[in-house]
């Protein structure tokens, strides 16, 4: 059995995106044989066939007649509950209906049965790049309990249109990372980021102790798509970077976060050796959490964290 079970709220607008973006992560994880399953409050909205979730294993269950983060808040933690007993998956999407409120329905990640196998978790609000200027005050409630931000379909949109997408999410959620889909394309480290103990992050470190790699980020315009030519801007290239970082050790927690907060990841993940003991880092934006590690960490692995940020900046 999985120790811990990286969890995705998925939130967004009806037509944001949220189903492009859960596509992705689900062929990602297929890609990677990898059970993914995906809890669905938006009944007959998904665009997922069954074809593509029978094939790689993964589990599709949609809970209808109310909302995932009020009504049905009891339905989503027994569905969590009987998930991983009966299926133990690697990896667990939930993606709420377009009226939900997504950190709302992240708190009950947090209720006894499930917070305590849960690992990384984040919730992700899709902002359709389109209609970023919705007055609806429930869209702002989604955008600003987001810690992380899928700017979608920003290829279909002018450029004042993209930088007014971007103020206003800027506004709603400073703190939350935007995330700038083409396509749908995103880089799947954003969601489910490695650690150095990770196959396949961080890569060889140099004298500075530092390595990079690219975390899949790309410029919007370089992937080959017959995109349309209402904006052929520079302005969509969205480029991510994975850093492993040394973090000094012997800083008291306060200072350990102030370190990390100051590198500005949008993923952080690693162990730190801290003045109060070892402690596992899990960030989402400025979202750093710092817990004890479940288990002996192996020594090699203390001080090293890996963080995915924007790559120019
Ligand atoms: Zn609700």
């Amino acid at each position: 059995m999985n120790p811990r079970v990286p969890v995705l709220v998925v939130g967004g607008f009806l037509g944001s995106g949220k189903t492009t973006l859960v596509r992705r992560l689900l062929a990602d994880a297929q890609g990677r044989g990898l059970r993914m399953a995906v809890i669905s409050n938006e009944f007959g909205e998904l665009g997922i066939d069954a074809a593509l979730l029978g094939a790689g294993e993964a589990r599709m269950i949609e809970l209808a007649g109310g909302c995932v983060c009020c009504s049905l808040s009891n339905e989503l933690v027994e569905t969590l509950v009987e998930l991983r007993r009966r299926v133990d998956p690697d990896r667990i999407v939930i993606e709420t209906s377009g009226l939900a409120l997504p950190f709302d329905t992240q708190l009950h990640l947090y209720r006894p049965k499930v917070r305590e196998w849960v690992g990384d978790e984040a919730c992700v609000v899709v902002v359709d790049a389109e209609r970023a200027d919705e007055a609806d005050p429930l869209f702002a409630d989604q955008v600003h309990g987001a810690d992380l931000i899928v700017l979608s379909k920003v290829d279909l949109v002018d450029t004042p249109t993209l930088d007014a997408a971007r103020a206003r999410v800027a506004e709603l959620a400073p703190d939350a990372p935007v995330i700038e889909a083409v396509h749908g394309d995103v880089s799947v480290d954003l969601f489910y980021p490695r650690g150095p103990t990770d196959e396949g992050a961080g890569g060889a470190e140099d004298a500075g102790g530092r390595a990079e790699r690219g975390a899949g980020g790309r410029a919007g315009h370089d992937h080959g798509h017959d995109h349309d030519h209402r904006a052929p801007h520079a302005h969509h290239h969205d480029a991510w970077t994975s850093t492993e970082l040394r973090v000094p050790a012997g800083l008291s927690e306060d200072a350990t976060f102030a370190w990390l907060d100051a590198r500005k990841g949008a993923r952080t993940k690693g162990f730190v050796a801290t003045a109060d003991g070892v402690r596992l880092v899990q960030g989402v934006g400025r979202r750093l959490e710092l817990t004890e590690p479940e288990g002996p960490v192996a020594p090699e692995l203390l001080g090293r964290v890996v963080v995915i940020r924007r790559r120019d900046g």
